[in-house]
């Protein structure tokens, strides 16, 4: 594949805390960036750059890491446009529209699935998205499950098993019955394909005892707990989810002090470090998209929460595949600062997944790179709904221009 040296950059963001400019954003100027087959090889002041084969010319652009998206479901059929509208016109949200989902996602064949999927994966990458994650969840059959979780990981290793998305409609009024269907043959069937297990822990979804019995037995099969809490009022989640070492709590709306130092005590522990953190993952796309109030990012943030920024795109309640979008909600309507948001999409990103090779630029990460028509991350939120991703680089390898 030969060497690449990307050059001529306004502003790098490495996410190397304690360099550049010493803030979390490890800001650099005058730097250039190395990379030897999909990797950095090397950050430094451009003036010492070593020879490469090739050049990417930023043109005094930004350059960061891609984003780490960490929270989708991207393998679905059909579209919710009409519940959306309903909703603008005034009707609450209350996830019942998911079963709409799983009619059309059974009813779909392996090949609509797939081209949904890497449809999705494509119009977030030209978006700067570089690692995804996403989840099963609008199958709940065996089958069903099974099957997205396998076209998921043609995409990426970041799949996530969520059988216990909503109890289907066959299993009404029989929760008990679902959960021993999922906690049984049901993750049996997915846990092959899966890295992770996910409940949608909700009053009317899935209760404390119900989420612990799933997610404790897909520990057992080898997974790594995630979980959605509190998003559509206070609840136990939360807790749960630190209780159970869950890389990633999600959504996070409605938290009462106890949850935010539960949170707090995870990163609190600088000698574990990341490795038994439990990240806050805010998903301002759905308050965005069922018209709801945000959660409060600066009261998780002024706790010490490590706090991650994801799109939750999915056909219902967040259909946004846009990292750039979510920071600048992040930032106008949450209060994050931008290098607080823009950390979080990426850096926070990678450690609701627990990966320390993506969404940082040093030596031996994973050469996912962005290149912004604008001369630093600020742009992000300051130009919302502006196409300022110029190029991508995924694993070294220069994307089609958007
Ligand atoms: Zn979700």
């Amino acid at each position: 594949m030969g060497s690449l040296l990307v050059d001529d950059i306004g502003e790098l963001v490495t996410n190397v805390a304690g360099t550049g400019d010493g803030s979390p954003l490890g800001l650099r100027r005058d730097a250039a960036v190395l990379i030897e087959d999909g990797r950095v090889a090397w950050v430094g002041p451009a003036r010492y750059a070593p020879a490469a084969d090739r050049r990417v010319d930023a043109r005094g652009g930004a350059v960061l890491p891609g984003f780490v998206d960490s929270h989708a479901h991207l393998v679905f059929a059909g579209d919710r446009a009409a519940e959306f509208a309903a909703r603008m016109a005034g009707e609450p949200y209350t996830g019942g529209g998911i079963r709409t989902t799983v009619g059309a996602t059974r009813a779909a064949s392996d090949g609509q699935l797939r081209a949904t999927v890497h449809r999705l994966v494509g119009e977030a990458l030209r978006q700067g998205t570089t690692t995804i994650e996403t989840k099963s969840g609008y199958g709940l059959t065996v089958a069903d499950e099974a099957r997205s979780l396998r076209i998921a990981a043609e995409v990426t290793a970041e799949t996530t098993f969520l059988g216990a998305h909503v109890v289907p409609a066959e299993y009404a009024g029989r929760p008990d019955d679902y959960v021993g269907l999922v906690c049984g043959p049901m993750l049996a069937a997915a846990a092959p394909y899966a890295r992770w297990v996910d409940v949608f822990c909700e009053r009317g979804a899935f209760d404390a005892d119900h989420a612990r019995a799933i997610l404790t037995v897909g520990q057992a099969a080898g997974l790594g707990v995630r979980l959605h809490a509190n998003q559509l009022g206070p609840g136990p989640g939360v807790q749960l989810g630190v209780e159970l070492g869950a890389a990633s709590v999600d959504h996070c709306t409605h938290l009462s002090d106890a949850d935010v130092d539960a949170l707090a005590s995870t990163t609190m522990d600088r000698v574990s470090g990341p490795a038994t953190t439990t990240v806050a993952t805010l998903l301002p796309g759905a308050e965005f998209s069922t018209r709801s109030p945000y959660p409060d990012a600066r009261r998780l943030l002024d706790a010490g929460v490590t706090v991650a920024l994801a799109t939750d795109c999915n056909p219902g309640s967040s259909y946004t595949s846009s990292m750039p979008f979510c920071v600048a909600l992040a930032v106008r309507e949450m209060r994050m600062t931008p290098a607080e948001a823009v950390w979080a999409a990426t850096a926070g990103g990678a450690r609701a997944l627990r990966r320390d090779d993506v969404g940082v630029l040093r030596p031996g990460a994973r050469a996912d790179l962005i290149v912004l028509d604008a001369p630093s991350h600020l742009h992000l939120a300051y130009r919302p709904g502006v196409p300022l991703i110029r190029q991508v680089l995924h694993n070294g390898v220069p994307q089609c221009r958007s």
